[in-house]
């Protein structure tokens, strides 16, 4: 039984290719149901048998994205919470390896009664109480399974949501499936075989697909929709075109005007209420409308692969879009400054050093740092960002050469950077996950900072996700020499910001801002170093003071 309210169920799956954006049509679908006033949850099931993405290698598989409630999840939550406006929770991320312990776990009690346990139904009961717990009191629960249909890891994800609709009633449950048409330059013909084969995988795992997204990147025309429509056996309303788009937050409004929100009320059968507008709306044109680009360098180790700083990008796309600036990153590895010098850092307009863990690199880091310090350029550091501002101040303004993280060299006596006592027992007890500080903190933030303006409150909540804190055996070095903690936990135990003030913007944070900027609502410390960026404008305060009150009224 569901308890009171019936939720509605909708699977996306996807065909032909990964990596079509089937996150963001799972998002999409989000936002164009949310948007007509119903309680909508993501979840994004994956194939892997890790048990999260936190160990994850970023630069194969993009950046970890962290919720509130300090799970390690894939970056497509990202893009669910950026698309929907609902925070998310660890419930919302979910990996094959979970899954299986929870089943290994239910052996070892005994729970099976000395029966043999399979993947059908043990497994797929399993994946089916995990979705049915998460969709719990929502209007709309998406589920999105990550890779292909017929890739052998994911069977078990594909027969759980086909027994679904058993489960659940069949009137509340939906099957979308994702596919794309290559076009073929020589014969200038878009080919919907592949499509075909994909769609004919799905029916042999016993799903009737209900609505077809059809990814292309020219043109489709009717035709197309029709033949997608006739071999997969659904109406022609039913089939999705997605055109390549510049901007992913043109893909809802996309789908609404080609009909999907109003089908997918009819099959559902839900109210279909006039949708409300996104509030993005100017984001989006604000992008197509900018005049002039702002370059500005990202250092960093992993450079393979763009996904890895996914929500850097995007944030920062938001907050120069709401200057009416487009933003250039410039990719800058952070080995290859080590080695050449600062002189590719000239015609930045400003400079951010995102996450990271271990030692490569963090020279070149250190350098970077301190030329935009010396130079007055924007700085806006992100949790490894941070530490490597701390450690750049203290080696050359409080000259001191040996200045380091406990991470890049542990047995070092100058760890200005370093783990808490009280994490290192976790540590030295070898459970070394444990060491993690998670999810969002609370932080008090000085009033005299950038970053209260910035904020215009002075109680905020960020999300972490980092092993190293400040060591406050220096605090009073580092304040005596002009920096400032902008930004404490509430018992004053834990450095969150540290900003220098006589400078056009340096602003470094303990947490990571990017999980928390939305379109819509920029985060207020990429919106004050995008303009920091910018030569000059008339009306840059009025951006900043109109956000400030959106993002009360958002609540992010
Ligand atoms: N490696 C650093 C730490 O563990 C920073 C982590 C990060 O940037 N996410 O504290």
């Amino acid at each position: 039984m569901l308890g009171k309210k019936q939720t509605k169920f909708i699977f996306v799956t996807g065909g032909v290719l990964s990596g079509i954006g089937k996150g963001i049509f799972a998002a999409s679908v989000g936002n164009i149901l949310k948007n007509r006033g119903f309680s909508v949850n993501i979840q994004k099931l994956d194939p892997y048998l890790n048990f999260d993405s936190g160990t994850l290698n970023p630069g194969e598989h993009g950046e970890v994205f962290v919720t509130d409630d300090g799970a390690e999840t894939d970056l497509d939550l990202g893009h669910y919470e950026r698309f929907t406006g609902v925070n998310l929770t660890k419930k919302s991320s979910i990996m094959s390896g979970q899954i299986y312990s929870k089943v290994f776990e239910d052996e070892r009690s005994g729970k099976y009664l000395g029966k043999t346990v399979q993947v059908i139904p043990h497994l797929t009961n399993k994946i089916q109480e995990v979705v049915l717990d998460a969709a719990k009191g929502f209007d709309i629960h998406i589920a999105e399974i990550g890779g292909t249909v017929g890739d052998f890891e994911g069977l078990h994800f594909v027969e759980a949501i086909r027994q679904m609709k058993r489960r659940v009633g069949a009137e509340n449950v939906l099957y979308a499936h994702l596919v794309y048409l290559p076009y073929l330059e020589a014969s200038k013909e878009i080919k919907t075989k592949p499509a075909q084969n994909s769609i004919r995988d799905l029916l042999r795992a016993g799903i009737h697909p209900d609505i077809i997204g059809a990814r292309c990147d020219r043109n489709m025309n009717q035709e197309h929709i029709s033949k997608i429509a006739l071999f997969s056996d659904v109406d022609e309303e039913a089939v999705a075109p997605l055109p390549y788009v510049k901007s992913v937050y043109e893909v809802p409004g996309n789908l609404e005007e080609a009909g999907l929100g109003s089908y997918i009320c009819k099959k559902l059968e839900l109210k279909n209420a006039k949708p409300q507008k996104n509030g993005w709306e100017k984001f989006v044109q604000n992008t197509r409308t900018a005049k002039g680009v702002v370059k500005v360098g990202l250092v960093a180790k992993y450079l393979s692969n763009e996904d890895t700083y996914k929500s850097v990008n995007e944030s920062l796309k938001f907050a120069f879009a709401a200057h009416q600036k487009n933003v250039k990153i410039v990719w800058i590895d952070a080995e290859e400054l080590e080695k050449k010098g600062t002189d590719q850092l000239k015609d930045l307009a400003g400079i951010v050093i995102p996450g990271g863990f271990g030692n490569r690199g963090t020279e070149g880091k250190i350098m970077a740092a301190r030329y935009a310090r010396e130079n007055n350029i924007p700085y806006l550091g992100l949790c490894l960002g941070m530490q490597i501002a701390v450690i750049e101040f203290a080696r050359n303004v409080l000259a001191w050469p040996s200045a380091t993280s406990g991470e890049f060299d542990a047995k070092s006596k100058s760890q200005v950077i370093h783990i808490m006592p009280e994490q290192r027992k976790n540590m030295d007890e070898a459970n070394y996950g444990a060491t993690m500080r998670l999810g969002a903190y609370p932080c008090v933030l000085d009033k005299k900072s950038k970053s209260y303006k910035l904020y215009g409150s002075e109680k905020i909540s960020e999300r972490h996700r980092h092993r190293y804190e400040f060591n406050n055996d220096y605090r009073d070095e580092f304040i005596e020499n002009g920096m400032l903690l902008a930004g404490l936990s509430p018992n004053h135990h834990l450095v969150e910001i540290v900003e220098v003030p006589d400078h056009k913007f340096y602003v470094a944070s303990q947490f990571h801002p990017e999980f928390k900027s939305r379109p819509d609502v920029p985060h207020p410390l990429f919106l004050g170093f995008a303009e920091a960026c910018l030569d000059s404008s008339a009306d840059k305060k009025t951006v900043i003071k109109k956000i400030i009150s959106k993002r009360q009224k958002a609540a992010v």
